[in-house]
């Protein structure tokens, strides 16, 4: 008989983006590769990583309770992510903590796991699923393609953070899309700080993939997650020129018709103190274009409303622009300052009654032209990715419906044949605030 000894255990919380999810996701394959247990109490583990979000204040408060929680849960604990980097603001706050690193330091991690609970030896172990460990449902998985970011955001402490950007070669992205596809994810999200500036770090360098010489670069990527049996869906898509050649790929049905924008403004003015590319006619005639390609496309932005020295007339033109612009799904902030971004240096803050008041005003017509986008969908037919099967109905998500941002599509009546990650067919007949309500074709 063999004995095999018992797994170290180890409890993981994850906090945060989808691009922090996917380092937490690589922690954890690594984890489970050397043949620890990740269990899902505190009571259970014999160690607690936290991986943690230092983005704005409220990421850094949620991220300082949570280490707080599982000090008093457990009390021996790994600290990781982006709020690694304020190692002194940790250890004021939680002295016991083991050991503290930054974001995507997973060598520096699975090094302090080692020192704190040594690995076992087992080559009876090989608990490794070929896709590595996912927290997404089995349906879907974000791709992150590339680390940090070039921008220089005023109000960001990302590239302070993460560094400037660093793609992955595009052979090895590709390898991890087929990997996961052949484990059953249906859609693709790919994800990181600036997604269209991929491969540019790289100068575009050529990667031999499947015996062919392909570029590391968007348009090439997606293209090839295009071949897949899977949605792609792209995400924190700047709108550089080189965008306009992904639509003809969407119109084509290789990639889903969705771009994921974050415009932040619509000012020259306030876009400049941002540092953000300047040009919102330009992006205007642009969209216009897009939409004349590929009709259906399903347009994602996020706005921040109250930046430094916003005077209502910035505001007024942020409100023409929306109006003009009529996006699909729109996420909107007021702004809040971020510890270290230099925007904390700008003059003209704007006062929080009136932050508040505009995010009102603008989230009112907002909201007015998603209710027109979605009462336009009605009739039309569409093929959605099945979520959830309940009892009484299917919560389904169409090309225009990324998880957790966006709505669903609820298709009603009871289901025996379907299942989660399965496609369907499906004729819209009505919507509310958020969803399309659907039946089947
Ligand atoms: S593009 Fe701007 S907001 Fe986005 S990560 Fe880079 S610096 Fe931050």
């Amino acid at each position: 008989m063999i004995a095999v000894a018992e797994s170290p255990r180890i409890g993981f919380v994850s906090l945060g983006c989808p691009k922090n999810l996917v380092d937490s996701e690589r922690i954890l394959t690594q984890l489970r590769a050397e043949g620890y247990q990740i269990v899902p109490s505190y009571e259970e583990a014999e160690l607690v990583i936290v991986n943690t979000c230092g983005f704005i204040d409220e990421a850094v408060a949620e991220s300082l309770d949570a280490v707080g929680e599982a000090i008093d849960a457990n009390g021996r604990v790994l600290v990781t992510g982006c709020l690694g980097q304020r190692e002194d603001e940790i250890r004021a706050r939680h002295p016991r903590v083991l050991g503290v690193t930054g974001a995507h330091a997973y060598e520096a991690v699975m090094a302090q796991v080692h020192q704190y609970l040594p690995a076992p030896h087992d080559p009876f172990l090989d608990l490794l699923p070929p896709q590595g460990v996912k927290l997404t449902p089995r349906h879907y998985a974000y791709l992150k393609i590339s680390e940090g970011c070039n921008h220089r955001c005023s109000f960001c402490i990302i590239p302070q953070m993460r560094g400037d950007l660093v793609s992955r070669p595009i052979g090895e992205v590709i390898d991890e899309a087929q990997r996961l596809v052949e484990s059953g994810v249906r859609e693709l999200l790919v994800v990181s700080q600036d997604t269209s500036a991929y491969g540019v770090d790289l100068k575009y360098r050529p990667d031999i993939h499947g015996g062919r010489v392909l570029e590391t670069r968007l348009t090439t990527l997606a293209r090839e997650l295009g071949r897949l049996p899977a949605w792609t869906r792209l995400h924190y898509v700047y709108p550089y020129p080189h965008v306009d050649e992904l639509v003809p790929l969407m119109a084509e049905g290789l990639i889903l018709p969705y771009l994921d924008i974050p415009l932040q403004h619509a000012s020259e003015r306030i876009l400049k103190a941002m540092k953000r590319p300047a040009a919102s006619e330009k992006v205007l005639a642009r969209i216009r274009a897009w939409r004349e390609i590929c009709p259906e496309i399903t347009l994602r932005s996020t706005f921040i409303i109250g930046f430094p020295g916003e005077t209502e007339e910035d505001f007024d033109r942020l409100l023409d622009f929306i109006q003009e612009a009529r996006l699909d799904r729109v996420g909107a902030f007021a702004y809040s300052p971020v510890e270290g971004a230099p925007a904390n240096e700008l003059r003209g803050a704007v006062p929080e009654g009136i932050k508040q008041e505009r995010l009102a005003r603008f989230m009112e017509i907002q909201a007015q032209i998603s209710r027109d986008k979605l009462a336009a969908q009605v009739g039309r037919r569409l093929t959605a990715l099945v979520d959830e099967v309940q009892a009484d109905r299917l919560i389904a998500r169409g090309p225009g419906d990324a998880p957790e941002v966006d709505g669903h599509v609820i298709v009603e009546g009871g289901w025996e044949d379907i299942d989660r990650g399965d496609f369907i067919e499906v004729e819209v007949t009505g919507y509310d605030e958020h969803d399309l309500f659907a039946e089947p074709v």
